[in-house]
């Protein structure tokens, strides 16, 4: 009797096998084709991953296919190679995996938008006495002007930084100005640099596309307008003349417009940008059209490396040391690793760029793993801003402003030109802080803060839990302790009532929630003259803004001191960045650092302003305590409905990882930093490993265990490999 066909899919559910299905008689799907199945009792969008394979089980058992729902595969080989090994090394479930790598609409079972069926792309007419446009008309024809070819609606927004409907193209085009054109033109050539490259530049472009073809990985290492993305553009215009495509990531697109306008204006028409405010069918078409080969050049956050490219020549991680390349939920991957491990798998050139490398990448330059490129100077010659101290021992704050900052404000206002205010929120585990003589709690058994929990009335530490009852005063001087804490609507606040009548802007989560908004706070800083930018690190990403005098950072001791692993990190990180937006036009500026601690070593490397040795005392730091990246870390985490049965679980599975631990540590089980979160209480356990093998191992043995005997239903288990965060 002849057998029918079988295929092995992945389902979106938190199982670690695949899945048998029987194919009906006609053309065999291919890996990376979806199909719908029946799973268990519902019908549910599945992905082809091998075909041709024995039955895992009794063929009696095996189901049939209910549908084929692609005419061909979706995802490439490589890309469920790259599933493949993220499911495996971050130990998360395959079917999970494969399908969060489709596009929402897709993973529901929504068919392929058909190319035929292809968005209007948009042109001008042949040039004709224009009747009287408006001024978003006339920049519209600007933009078609410039590009030289037909562009789609969301194309054309990209290009001119507008906010564009459709209705404003209709009009135009019955006004004759422009016309509709059905199908996809042949992609112009890149438009010519703008610029002459500096030597540094000329190098970094050169090393790059010598490695075109090979899986090399390249670490763009310069200040804040040093041209890196000059560099990346060029590199890009040589790969999209050879006919490849280009991947670009970057942390956040919708905080980058001005990024998103500069690739759209040098690669016109052949640049697809997946923002996250996309509606989800257009979201789809940029998707396809980039899986097609029908754009060269693809836009987007940490998931759009995921998709699929048939052309891929170049891969690009802009600004590598933005902790948004790390997925917090999920499968939590950190895209610039699994961008390497893409370079590998299909043999392209992954180059990383940063003002302020992670200490990660920073070791991979240095002992060779990465090919280190560095920018030394601003091709316009300006120089990045002295960083100073403003000691907060000696200046008391009143609402977190010390009167050497607001004097200093108030002289950047008089010269005509703008303040920016940095309050660091990152991380949001309250330190206990005497701001007399700068005491810090410290947990006595480990090399970390005590944090703050209010609401049990304990310091607790969160690597060894360790716990005290909180102090009310200094140990050291008596004087009363504090809480730090102050949010930027307060110190708004507290601006607008030293600065009566100064323009003030807010930017931070909250400011632009709504859409539009955040276009509306850039513009509005690019318009006024003196006035004042209140934020989050928010205002430390990559806005150029030409009129900056003064960067004040209010709190760096809350991130400098913080008990995370990457906290001091990533504070010196956001304060380079921050640094970065002044002095871009001739003068400076100058930036001032509150602290309670400014004779501390980091902070005098801070105003040293030389990140490399600024850094070289946290690598050391980093060796001495087998800390990434010379050694290998995993959080196990445990959350459930009450604190005493998640303490339980974790302490059951703290036992399994230390009967199979070979050579690696593991520490706790502690209560995690926010330790309730939605009812939940959570737990967690730090693994720390020497080498990743041993991790590994570890990982894999004991979660077969919690496999094979799971625990109960209301508590969940997750594993996060390289974590981000200790929190
Ligand atoms: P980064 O990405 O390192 O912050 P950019 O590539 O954005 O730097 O460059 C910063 C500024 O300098 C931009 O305004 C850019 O147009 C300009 N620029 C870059 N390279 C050159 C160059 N070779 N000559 C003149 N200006 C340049
Ligand atoms: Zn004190
Ligand atoms: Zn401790």
């Amino acid at each position: 009797m002849r057998h029918q066909a079988l295929v092995r899919v992945a389902v979106d559910r938190p199982l670690d096998q695949l899945f048998d299905y029987a194919c009906p008689v006609g053309p065999l799907p291919e890996p990376g084709q979806r199909v719908r199945v029946t799973f268990g009792r519902s019908e549910q969008t599945a992905v082809v991953m091998e075909t041709g394979q024995p039955p895992a089980v009794d063929r009696a058992r095996i189901r049939p296919l209910e549908r084929i729902l692609d005419p061909g595969p979706i995802l490439s080989g490589p890309i469920l190679e790259l599933l493949r090994f993220a499911s495996r090394y971050y130990h998360h479930p395959i079917g999970e995996t494969v399908l969060n790598a489709l596009p929402p609409a897709l993973r529901k079972g929504a068919p392929l938008p058909s190319p035929a069926a292809a968005e209007p792309q948009w042109r001008l007419r042949p040039a004709q006495a224009h009747p009287r446009l408006g001024p978003r008309q006339r920049a519209i024809v600007q933009g078609l002007e410039t590009s030289g070819t037909a562009l789609a609606l969301h194309a054309l927004a990209d290009l001119t930084g507008l906010a564009l409907r459709r209705a404003e193209l209709k009009r135009l085009a019955d006004l004759r100005v422009v016309e509709a054109v059905a199908h996809e033109p042949a992609a112009p050539p890149s438009a010519s640099p703008p610029v002459a490259l500096t030597p540094d530049q000329r190098q970094a472009v050169t090393a790059i596309e010598a490695e075109l073809g090979t899986p090399a990985a390249l670490l763009l290492d310069g200040v804040t307008g040093s041209g890196k993305t000059e560099v990346y553009l060029e590199a890009a215009a040589t790969a999209i003349a050879r006919g490849l495509q280009v991947l670009v990531l970057v942390p956040e697109i919708a905080l980058t417009p001005q990024l998103v306008r500069r690739v759209s204006q040098r690669f016109p028409g052949q640049v697809a940008a997946l923002h996250s405010g996309l509606p989800a069918g257009e979201r789809l078409r940029v998707w396809d059209a980039a899986r097609r080969g029908a754009r060269a050049l693809l836009l987007g956050t940490r998931s759009a490396l995921f998709t699929p490219l048939p052309a891929l020549g170049l891969l690009i991680v802009d600004e590598e040391h933005d902790p948004a390349y790390k997925q917090q939920d999920g499968l939590r991957y950190h895209a610039r690793d699994l961008a390497i491990m893409r370079g590998h798998i299909e043999s392209v050139p992954v180059v990383l760029g940063s003002a302020t490398p992670t200490l990660e990448s920073l070791a991979k330059a240095r002992d060779g793993h990465y090919r280190h490129l560095p920018l030394g100077t601003r091709p316009d010659g300006s120089l990045p801003p002295p960083v100073r101290c403003v000691d907060t021992r000696v200046h008391r704050t009143d609402e977190g402003l010390t009167t050497p900052l607001l004097d200093a404000m108030r002289t950047t206002l008089a010269g005509g030109r703008q303040c920016f205010v940095l309050l660091n929120r990152r991380g949001f585990a309250r330190v206990l802080a005497c701001e007399h003589c700068g005491w810090v709690a410290d947990c006595p058994h480990c090399d970390a803060r005590l944090t703050v929990h209010a609401a049990a009335h304990r310091s607790i530490c969160h690597l060894c839990g360790f716990t005290q009852p909180l102090a009310e005063h200094c140990p050291e001087c008596g004087q009363l302790l504090s809480r730090q804490g102050l949010g930027t609507q307060r110190l708004e606040r507290a601006l607008s009532r030293h600065f009566a009548g100064v323009p003030l802007v807010r930017l931070d989560r909250d400011s632009i929630r709504r859409r539009g908004e955040l276009e509306r706070c850039l513009e509005a800083i690019r318009q006024m003259d003196a006035g004042i930018v209140v934020g989050t690190q928010m205002l430390a990403k990559g806005h150029d803004f030409p009129r900056v005098g003064l960067v004040g950072v209010i709190d760096v001791d809350q991130g400098l001191f913080s008990v995370d692993l990457r906290a001091a990190e990533q504070t010196l990180q956001l304060v380079q960045q921050a640094a970065g937006r002044a002095g871009r036009s001739g003068d400076p500026g100058i930036v001032l650092v509150q602290t309670g601690h400014p004779e501390h070593p980091l902070m005098q490397a801070l105003q040293r302003g030389d990140y490399a040795s600024m850094v070289a005392p946290l690598l050391a730091e980093r060796r001495a305590a087998g800390m990434p990246p010379f050694g290998f870390l995993a959080l196990v985490r445990v959350d459930g409905p009450s604190a005493e049965s998640s303490a339980r679980q974790a302490e059951e599975i703290a036992r399994q990882l230390r009967r199979h631990a070979r050579g690696v540590r593991v520490l706790g089980p502690a209560p995690a930093p926010r330790h309730r979160v939605n009812r939940r209480y959570r737990e967690q356990i730090l693994l720390a490993s020497p080498t990743r093998k041993a991790l590994h191992q570890t990982l894999a043995v004991a979660r077969d265990g919690w496999q094979q005997h799971p625990p109960p239903r209301n508590l969940r288990v997750s594993i996060d490999v390289d974590p981000a965060t200790l929190a």
